[in-house]
């Protein structure tokens, strides 16, 4: 599933959007509520996603390459995990 914003897109592919404890994780590591955690998974609230801070924490609370921050800004480059 993929929403955007005017600046910021997210991306969490289908593998994993339908974990409810990942949709847990999202829903609390994000400072902005871009993710909202419900019995079918997760869930991204459209209307927040220009609040993002760029932190990665969303990275940091998943698998690795199933969620995506897009800089629709910054010519769609990715947002990188912390190293
Ligand atoms: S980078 Fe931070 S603010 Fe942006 S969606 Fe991920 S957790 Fe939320």
């Amino acid at each position: 599933m993929r929403e955007d914003g005017v600046f910021i897109g997210v991306e969490v592919d289908d593998s994993a959007s339908g974990d409810p404890e990942l949709a847990r994780k999202l829903e609390e590591a994000c400072p902005v509520d871009i993710y909202a955690a419900g019995e079918a998974g997760v869930r991204i609230v459209p209307e927040n996603l220009d609040e993002c801070v760029l932190c990665g924490l969303c990275l940091d609370a998943s698998p690795p390459g199933t969620v995506k921050v897009i800089k629709l800004y910054d010519g769609d480059s990715l947002l990188q995990p912390a190293a």
